[in-house]
């Protein structure tokens, strides 16, 4: 819409239309008390929501960017000690402090990239204690900070290197997790859980028992589903009602009609494709085509997807998986919100919902994915306050 006007009250939008109709209803002259941001020749969208991260850890793996560079493959990488439990072992020496610090200044960055709006999962504890640790660390983190945050219970991230080696070892720890660990996290404020269901980590029906644990003390599901193989992640999402089936670089046709018919959202991650060399995207084209609300994420991990900026993974999905700038935008905010079960609270600039606003320093919504490479933007609004004027972090978040 050209020359439009937004208005909010108390956090929430109250007006979204043409400036002829505001000027009509509300005057042209602002009333005492309100506060009026100029948006000319800017792009007025709703704030990003990031479908899939894993914020809180510590440790950086740039060594193992590098090597993949000169070649090594990641499988040769975790092999030799690197890979996801090495992050395991930095993330449970460190502390609860470091780790919330660490969330904080992810958020920030998220912040000044247009995101409003967040998931975050565990993973990198795989104990209950670290689990839990992990969990506190994000929601301190979180507190009190412009971007919102949904916590996901992933204890079934991978297997604990302790309980390698043996099938009964493995079996204990499903178990743990679904006694335990996923009932304390329930308890401690985590909304979703999530499972790694892949070859070499956990089953179909390894998964399932999880996930159906998780939905038996409140959490909803979402699933890692059909990454590096055509497992069946797809498909299980469909079937224990998830919320959201995430990456999808294999999914069959069949797991995509499951979730065209259970309404599962498709999560896809294209920074992880790009970032981990796998010359491959998820079949975004088939999925719309097929009737799957299509959602995005950054992915946010040291090892397979190290960025915050969401528009970043706009212009891959663009260019690498072929949807629209149209396409792109809604997949990053109203498609993203309902795999958070988020939809009628944020993700659209419409009358009730929260006044998550982003204005990009753009013509058009196109320069979205079109201008890349660059933050176009200027300025964001969460729940009506502002929190970023110019590319710039507002009052306490200025640091
Ligand atoms: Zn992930």
């Amino acid at each position: 819409m050209k020359d439009a006007a937004l208005l909010a009250e108390d956090g929430r939008i109250v007006f979204a239309g043409p400036d002829a109709d505001f000027v009509r209803l509300y005057g042209e002259a602002p009333a005492p008390g309100e506060t009026v941001l100029d948006g000319s020749g800017k792009t007025a969208v709703p704030g990003f929501v990031d479908a899939h991260t894993h914020l809180p850890w510590d440790g950086f793996r740039e060594d193992e960017f590098n090597r993949r560079l000169k070649g090594e493959t990641y499988a040769a990488i975790a092999a030799a000690g690197g890979g996801i439990l090495a992050t395991v072992s930095t993330t449970r020496a460190a502390s609860e402090e470091t780790l919330a610090r660490n969330v904080r200044a992810r958020l920030d960055l998220m912040l000044r990239h247009g995101t409003t709006f967040c998931e975050a999962k565990t993973g990198y504890g795989l104990d209950l204690a670290n689990e839990k640790k992990q969990l506190r660390a994000l929601l301190k983190g979180a507190k009190g900070h412009p971007v919102g945050v949904a916590p996901t219970a992933l204890p079934a991230h991978e297997v604990p290197p302790e309980r390698r080696g043996s099938s009964a070892l493995k079996r204990r720890y499903v178990e743990e997790c679904r006694a335990e660990i996923l009932p304390a996290l329930a308890d401690g404020g985590a909304r979703f859980v999530d499972v790694f269901c892949e070859e070499g980590v956990f089953s179909v029906e390894e998964s399932r028992a999880i996930l159906e644990a998780g939905k038996a003390v409140g959490l909803r599901p979402r699933v890692h589903a059909d990454e590096l193989t055509p497992l069946g992640g797809a498909s299980l999402a469909a079937d224990v009602g998830a919320l959201s089936a995430d990456h999808l670089l294999y999914a069959t046709d069949e797991g995509i009609e499951a979730m065209a018919r259970s309404g599962v959202v498709a999560t896809l991650l294209p920074g992880t494709s790009v970032f981990l060399r796998t010359n491959r995207y998820a079949r975004a084209r088939h999925m719309v085509e097929r009737g799957v609300a299509i959602a995005l994420g950054t992915d946010c991990n040291p090892g397979s997807s190290y960025t915050e900026s969401l528009p970043a993974v706009a212009f891959l999905a663009s260019l690498g998986m072929g949807l629209t700038a149209e396409e792109t935008l809604t997949a990053m905010t109203l498609n993203a919100a309902a795999s958070v079960d988020e939809a009628k609270a944020r993700g659209s600039l419409e009358p009730g919902k929260r006044a998550d606003i982003v204005l990009l320093d753009a013509p058009s919504l196109e320069h979205l994915v079109y201008h890349w490479g660059v933050n176009l933007v200027s300025d964001v609004l969460a729940g009506g306050e502002h929190v970023v004027s110019r590319g710039d972090l507002l009052g306490s978040r200025a640091s």
